[in-house]
């Protein structure tokens, strides 16, 4: 039995699309999604050394708690000071962050080439702080952090020598001056954010890659704007398929089935929320 952890929780997609993969792959496992209150990320590693769980999934608040409960870090997870995937080695407790090699994977399906290229990053949050560690590590030419708050952007810059923050009024220039666009904001996410931009739509061009980390929807109001400018759009789907698909080996050590999971992601989102 694995388990995905969080406050709140009932949102998860991630027990459907993880049961989709294990059932498929004919094995007899679950994923179980349980709240664990805001005040209480200290006790999960314990609780995952007690219970006999092969792995978690762990969402917000408790990523930084868990990156501190366990035994072992990767070093993408220890720069991020985050863990988004707990598994066993050996007698040890590991922990990693997926998000950022899965929305690397997404780009890759998507047939994008990253090498060299020079990218936009909207937000300094988790996700965008995840998403510029692995953009880097895949090999980009420059990011420019572009963040509502500056100073969040500074400490997300950090995390590379490639990265660089960016003061708002140059913001326009430096999304000009990229060849891929990220969104790694939560503006559009939700339903009451439907028509919400991270960026004036004037800005996009046909030749941008515009990739948005927001999945729900699928189609924002970003990528609908960057679609009528001709840019090569990049949902938010193909980051939350891979960054589990990255999960799955890491538990079950094989390759899982990623059409299932795709499936069961959109069916999951198509489902009243
Ligand atoms: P987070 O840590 O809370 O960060 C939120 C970011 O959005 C911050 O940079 C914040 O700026 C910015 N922001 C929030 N409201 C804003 C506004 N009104 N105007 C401009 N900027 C605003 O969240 P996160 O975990 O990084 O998640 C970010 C998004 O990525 C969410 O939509 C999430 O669902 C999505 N995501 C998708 C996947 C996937 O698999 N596709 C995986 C992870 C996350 P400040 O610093 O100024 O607060």
């Amino acid at each position: 039995m694995v388990a995905v952890v969080g406050d709140p929780i009932a949102h998860s997609l991630s027990p459907a699309i993880h049961n989709a993969a294990f059932e498929s792959a004919g094995l007899d496992w679950v994923m179980v999604a349980l709240r664990v209150d805001r005040s209480r990320g200290a006790s999960i590693i314990p609780a995952f050394r007690t219970l006999d769980l092969v792995g978690l999934a762990v969402t917000a608040p408790h990523k930084q708690a868990v990156a501190h409960g366990v035994d072992r870090l990767d070093p993408a997870a220890g720069a991020l000071d985050s863990v988004n995937t707990v598994y066993r080695q050996g007698e040890s407790v590991a922990g990693t962050s997926t998000d950022g090699d899965g929305f690397v994977a997404g780009l890759a399906e998507a047939e994008v080439d990253l090498a060299g290229r020079s990218v936009a990053v909207l937000g300094a949050g988790g996700a965008a702080r995840s998403v510029i560690d692995a953009l880097a590590r895949a090999g980009v030419g420059r990011i420019a952090v572009i963040n509502r708050t500056p100073e969040n952007a500074v400490i997300a810059a950090r995390l590379t020598p490639c990265a660089s923050a960016v003061a708002a009024d140059d913001a326009a220039e430096a999304v000009a001056d990229a060849d891929l666009v990220v969104n790694a904001t939560t503006v559009g996410m939700g339903t009451a954010a439907i028509d919400q931009m991270p960026v004036a739509a004037d800005l996009l061009r046909r030749d941008h890659v515009v990739a948005d980390l927001v999945y729900h929807p699928l189609e924002t109001a970003l990528l609908r704007s960057a679609r009528a400018a001709g840019a090569h759009c990049v949902d938010g789907l193909g980051m939350l398929v891979h960054q589990a698909a990255l999960q799955q080996r890491l538990w079950t050590g094989t390759d899982p089935d990623l059409v299932a999971m795709r499936e069961a992601a959109h069916s999951a989102l198509d489902r009243p929320r």
